[in-house]
C-alpha cells in the first residue's frame, strides 16, 4: 500500500512537473504538499482511483487579461492581470489580489493552490483562489492606483461574485484598492457587499480585519510556543516586512510583552535594540507610503542596513518572516539556528524555501507553516463575508474573539492529523494533511468534474 501511494504521487509529479515546466513557485508549492502527504494515500486508497491529487493541482480555470489605464502624464499603460480559480468544493473561490512587478502565472498559480489548503483549515466553507497584476504601485500616484484599480475590476467584474469568487487583499493590495475596486464593480454591476473583502468598515467592511493577519499568526505562534512551556513575555523577535502583516504581528508580539527588534521593506532593514517604535512605522508606511529607511531619521540610534537577507542574522528567540516568498533560504536558516532561535511562524505565504524548512524541522525549531499560521486573515475575510450576508456588523472584540478560536483550532487540527499520520511534532505535515484531507473528502462526496 505504500509503494502504490508512493508511486502514485511521484507519477503525479512529474506530470506536473512536465506540464508545469517554467513555474517553479508552483511546483515548489506543490513539492511541499507531496512530501508529507503519502500517509493520506495509504488510508485512502479510493483517492487514487479518483484521481484526486491529479484533479487539486490543475486549476479549474486559469483566467488572463489585459489591462490598460492612463498614468498622469496622459500615456497609456498595459499591464497583464490574473485570476486563478483553482478549487471551490468546499465554497466559491476566495483569495487575495496581488499588485507586484513580480507577478506571474507561477505565482498566482503557487498563491492559489496554497490558498486551497488554507482556507479549508479555516473551518469555514471558502474554496481557493487568487490573483493580480505585474502593476507596480511603487511611486503611483493616488489617481493612477485609482485608475489601474479600474480597469482591473473592469474585466475583473465578468468572473466574480459574493458566491461565485471572492478577492480580497495581497502585497500592493490594501483598502485603499479594494475600496476602488469595489466601486467600480458597484458601477458594472449593482452594490454587491460581498463581492470582495478587506473593504473599508464604513461600507461594509468587518472591524479587526486590517489585523486579523499578523494577529493570527502570533495568535498561532503563541499556542505552539505554550506547548513548550515558552511564551512572547521577554522574548525578542524579528519580524520581517513592514506591511499590513507585518505591522500587526509586531503589535500583538509587543502587547504580550515580546521586543520587536527588527523589521524591514524591499530596500532594507531597520535594527533597534531598544524595540520598535510602531507608531513610527505605522506612519511611515501606512501613512505616508514611504521607506523605512526613514525611521532612523527619528530614531537615530536605530540602524538601517541596505538588503534584506541582513535581518536574520539579528539574534532573536522568535523570527516572523512577513515580507514574501522564498525570503529565509538555508543559508538564513542556518544563521537563525546557530544564534539559538526557538521559534519560527510563517506569516507570509511560502516564505521558506524546502530546504529552510526541513533544516527547521531537523533542528527540532517550532515551525509553523504559512498555510496555518496566516490563515487569519482569510478566516476574518470569510467572516466578513458572512456579516455581509446577514447585513449586520460585529464588534472588534467579536472578530478578534472567533479569530482566537480559530487560530487554536487550526494548531490543534495540525497537532492531531501529524500524530495520527505518522509525522509526531510536524506541523508542517499536519497543516497539509488536515487541509487536504476535508477537500479531498469532499470532492469524493460531489463526483468526478
Ligand atoms: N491574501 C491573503 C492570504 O494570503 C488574504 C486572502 C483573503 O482574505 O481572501 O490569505
Amino acid at each position: 500500500k505504500q509503494l502504490v501511494a508512493e508511486s502514485y504521487i511521484m507519477n503525479v509529479y512529474d506530470q506536473i512537473k512536465q506540464r508545469n515546466a517554467n513555474q517553479p513557485e508552483f511546483l515548489q508549492a506543490v513539492k511541499e504538499l507531496f512530501k508529507t502527504i503519502q500517509p493520506v494515500f495509504v488510508q485512502h486508497p479510493e483517492y487514487i482511483k479518483y484521481g484526486i491529487l491529479e484533479r487539486i493541482t490543475e486549476p479549474d480555470r486559469i483566467i488572463s487579461f489585459r489591462v490598460s489605464w492612463v498614468d498622469d502624464r496622459g500615456k497609456v499603460q498595459v499591464n497583464r492581470g490574473y485570476r486563478v480559480q483553482f478549487n471551490n468544493t468546499i465554497g466559491p473561490y476566495k483569495g487575495g489580489i496581488r499588485f507586484h512587478p513580480t507577478v506571474n502565472e507561477s505565482i498566482i498559480k503557487f498563491l492559489g493552490f496554497e490558498q486551497i489548503f488554507k482556507n479549508a483549515l479555516t473551518g469555514l466553507p471558502i474554496g481557493g483562489g487568487k490573483g493580480g497584476s505585474d502593476f507596480d504601485p511603487k511611486g503611483k500616484s493616488d489617481q493612477e492606483i485609482m485608475r489601474f484599480c479600474q480597469a482591473f475590476m473592469t474585466e475583473l467584474s465578468k468572473y466574480i461574485g459574493p458566491d461565485i469568487d471572492v478577492p480580497a487583499g495581497d502585497i500592493g493590495v490594501g483598502a485603499r484598492e479594494v475600496g476602488y475596486m469595489f466601486g467600480q464593480y458597484k458601477r458594472l454591476n449593482s452594490y454587491q457587499a460581498g463581492v470582495l473583502t478587506g473593504k473599508g468598515v464604513g461600507y461594509g467592511g468587518s472591524l479587526g480585519r486590517t489585523e486579523a493577519t499578523g494577529y493570527g499568526t502570533v495568535y498561532f505562534v503563541e499556542e505552539m510556543l505554550k506547548e513548550k512551556g515558552l511564551s512572547f513575555e521577554g522574548s525578542t523577535v524579528v519580524v520581517s516586512g513592514s506591511g499590513n502583516v507585518a505591522i500587526y504581528a509586531m503589535e500583538k508580539a509587543e502587547s504580550l510583552g515580546a521586543k520587536v527588534v527588527a523589521c524591514s521593506d524591499s530596500n532594507g532593514y531597520i535594527y533597534d535594540p531598544d524595540g520598535i517604535k510602531l507608531e513610527t512605522v505605522k506612519r511611515i508606511k501606512e501613512g505616508e507610503r514611504g521607506r523605512i529607511k526613514d525611521y532612523t531619521n527619528e530614531h537615530p540610534h536605530a540602524e538601517y542596513f541596505e538588503g534584506c537577507n541582513g535581518i536574520w542574522s539579528i539574534p532573536c528567540d522568535i523570527a516572523l518572516p512577513c515580507a514574501t516568498q522564498n525570503e529565509i533560504d538555508v543559508e538564513s536558516a542556518n544563521i537563525l539556528i546557530q544564534n539559538g532561535v526557538k521559534a519560527v511562524g510563517e506569516g507570509a505565504n511560502m516564505p521558506c524555501s524546502l530546504e529552510a524548512t526541513d533544516l527547521f524541522l531537523e533542528n527540532d525549531v517550532l515551525f509553523g507553516p504559512a498555510k496555518a499560521v496566516n490563515a487569519g486573515g482569510v478566516a476574518v475575510s470569510a467572516l466578513e463575508m458572512s456579516q455581509n450576508s446577514m447585513r449586520l456588523s460585529w464588534t472588534f472584540e467579536e472578530v478578534d474573539e472567533k479569530l482566537r478560536e480559530i487560530m487554536k483550532n487550526i494548531y490543534r487540527k495540525s497537532v492531531t492529523c501529524a500524530e495520527k499520520y505518522g509525522y509526531p511534532g510536524n506541523l508542517v505535515a499536519g497543516a497539509n494533511i488536515s487541509g487536504f484531507l476535508t477537500v479531498a473528502e469532499a470532492m469524493m462526496a460531489q463526483g468526478v468534474y
